[in-house]
């Protein structure tokens, strides 16, 4: 095996590089792959593009015949032996193909709709690829939709639009610059692939139609061209064995099969593989590498092609036993003659439990779940930069016992008694339950989409708490009273003041402080404010500044004490404070956040000096 490996090497040093296709829905992901995988020559597999098992393959031939259009403009030397086109588009594919919490995607398409602009997948694709460090170009599809536009079919983009009507090259104009306006809000430059002024720098765009073949072979072109010159290292063959599952699928007569992306290095019938599992480590025996039969081959009556070893880059089918519990995202190691099973167990289960690390040691937190170990990833790693804690994971459908798990948070934090589920079936038994057990289930195939449904729902609780506690917070503020304006002396007081610092709020207890006979500064308290009015208009709030002349205030007084007495206790020469305590400050810091500016916050700092809060 080894001198397999060292062959390939020294036959050809660069191997395959593999692209993903993402972006939102509709953009044309399925007809540009389409397009793509469609040869313009008669005889089928012509260049030898061959279907694999989720995967595209083009040759250097094929390519070098689509884009012959393109002449001079074409790469001189296709190096890379080829293409290797993942056929599934969006993220599923794109975040399961990961080794280590790195891509194994070289290189990615981001389909844009030019007449749509950036849309929430498109948003979503983008953090997923920078996230991932991965080079991507666009594809600005839909160009064919530009008014008046006239096709010339599978034609270089330059050469098409030179031939369009000016009205169209001015709307074709006026779009790109728009987008590029786009990703500039997004952090990111970018420009027409062929005026790009420095690719590390910016990202290029090729405008396309999936309809036409327009922009197609120039799509192509700079996808080998950004390959073979910028990421020549990555393309080396390594002797080590890159490979990763990207589904799992059960097949009428083979069982439970993987299948996967064999991203460097060789795999045999018969290897002894470890893939990672739900319930653990998954050890077993390659029974089968299959491929699709060729098209020309329909009449066959099996299926699939069976191959006794097979060399990356490629998608290949594994029929092997006990595969029902592997997870799709998982690394799938070979069990050499000098290899611990033991250890290689335990790597590809790292995959998982390093993700299990990453949950809140308090057990405080939401409850995820996803379709693949690739999605729960990317998912978490969101979390992870919004501060959402997690208190746990799974990968599946949701059922019962997960909802169990999850509700331990329904008494001991209410606000993460949610499951956020991503990409996944949610059992009905198991939604009876959580809707019993008060558990809120998200579900969702954007992870934007959980993230707003679940700021959505705490603000709904931090609202509810709000109304429960508005009788308890108390705002700061400084008052004085106006000189002379003591309106009326006895419970209720009502007086004329100026709002020296803060807010002062309907409900707020006010109160002075003196020294008494003793030099001790005593706190008076004197009411709580009952009503506010400014410029006869009652109020609920007024702010420092907004008081000038006429605010007048009325204070009511508790009857069972002995009140406080104008005069007595307190007069017109007095500050008169809110009343905190340390559970009214609490109480803003927990609720009424956005209710306090910084001033105000300031102003706590001060009257707790003042009156002796710790
Ligand atoms: P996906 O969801 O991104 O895979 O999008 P599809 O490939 O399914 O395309 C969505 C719709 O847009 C389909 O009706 C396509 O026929 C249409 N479409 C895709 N690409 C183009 C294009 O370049 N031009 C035009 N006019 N329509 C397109």
């Amino acid at each position: 095996r080894q001198k397999d490996a060292m062959a390939a090497r020294s036959k050809d040093d660069l191997r395959s590089p593999i692209c993903c296709i993402l972006g939102h829905v509709d953009t044309g992901k399925t007809k540009l792959l389409d397009k793509i995988r469609q040869t313009n020559v008669q005889e089928g597999e012509a260049g030898g593009i061959t279907q694999q098992i989720g995967a595209t393959y083009f040759p250097a031939d094929a390519i070098r015949e689509k884009t012959a259009v393109l002449g001079k403009d074409r790469v001189e030397e296709v190096k890379v032996p080829g293409l290797l086109v993942i056929d599934t588009p969006g993220h599923e594919s794109f975040t399961n193909l990961r080794s280590r919490g790195s891509s194994l995607c070289n290189i990615a398409i981001l389909v844009v709709d030019i007449m749509h602009g950036l849309e929430q997948q498109t948003l979503e694709s983008i953090r997923l690829l920078r996230d991932r460090r991965t080079p991507f170009i666009v594809a600005l599809n839909k160009i064919d939709r530009l008014f008046q536009w006239n096709p010339i079919p599978n034609n270089s983009f330059q050469a098409s639009l030179a031939k369009q009507k000016k009205s169209v090259r001015q709307e074709f104009e006026t779009r790109l610059e728009k987008t590029m306006l786009l990703f500039a809000e997004q952090g990111l430059n970018a420009a027409l692939y062929y005026k790009n002024p420095n690719v590390s720098k910016y990202v290029s765009l090729v405008p396309t139609s999936a309809v036409t073949g327009e922009g197609v072979p120039d799509l192509l072109n700079l996808l080998i061209n950004l390959t073979q010159t910028r990421m020549s290292n990555q393309l080396m063959y390594v002797t080590e064995l890159e490979c990763t599952v990207l589904e799992v699928k059960v097949i009428e007569g083979l069982g439970t099969t993987i299948d996967v992306v064999l991203v460097n290095g060789w795999l045999h019938e018969g290897d002894k593989i470890v893939v990672c599992g739900l319930n653990g480590p998954i050890i077993t025996q390659v029974r089968a590498l299959l491929t699709p039969q060729p098209m020309r081959e329909l009449r066959i009556k099996s299926q699939y092609v069976h191959h006794k070893s097979v060399k990356a880059a490629l998608g290949v089918k594994i029929s092997a036993p006990d595969l029902d519990k592997a997870i799709a995202g998982s690394r799938l190691l070979v069990v050499g003659p000098d290899d611990d099973e033991d250890d290689l167990a335990e790597e590809v289960m790292s995959d998982l439990t390093d993700l299990m690390s990453t949950i809140d040691r308090q057990g405080h937190g939401v409850w995820v779940q996803a379709s693949t170990l690739g999605s729960l990833e990317a998912l978490l790693e969101f979390l992870r930069v919004s501060k959402i804690p997690v208190s746990g994971i799974n990968i599946g459908p949701v059922h019962r016992k997960d909802v169990i798990k999850a509700s331990v948070m329904v008494d001991k934090a209410k606000e993460y008694a949610v499951m956020l589920c991503f990409d996944v079936k949610v059992e009905k038994e198991a939604e009876e339950l959580a809707e019993e057990l008060g558990m809120k289930v998200f579900k969702a195939d954007i992870i934007y989409h959980l993230f707003d449904r679940f700021q959505e729902y705490t603000n709904t609780l931090l609202e509810a708490k709000r109304k429960e506690q508005v009788g308890n917070a108390v705002f700061p503020c400084i008052l004085k009273m106006v000189p002379g304006a003591i309106f009326m002396k006895k419970n209720p007081i009502v007086m004329g003041v100026d709002i020296l610092e803060g807010q002062l709020r309907i409900g707020t207890p006010i109160c002075v402080v003196r020294p008494n006979a003793e030099g001790v500064r005593e706190i008076h308290t004197i009411g709580k404010v009952t009503s506010i009015e400014k410029d006869h208009k009652t109020m609920d709030v007024v702010k420092k500044g907004a008081a000038g002349a006429g605010v007048a205030i009325k204070i009511e007084q508790p009857v069972h004490e002995n009140p406080k007495t104008y005069g007595r206790h307190f007069d017109d020469k007095d500050e008169y404070y809110s009343r905190i305590t340390r559970n009214s400050i609490d109480i803003l810091k927990e609720s009424f956040r956005k209710d306090m500016a910084k001033d105000d916050w300031a102003l706590v700092v001060k009257l707790k000096k003042i009156l002796n809060v710790d």
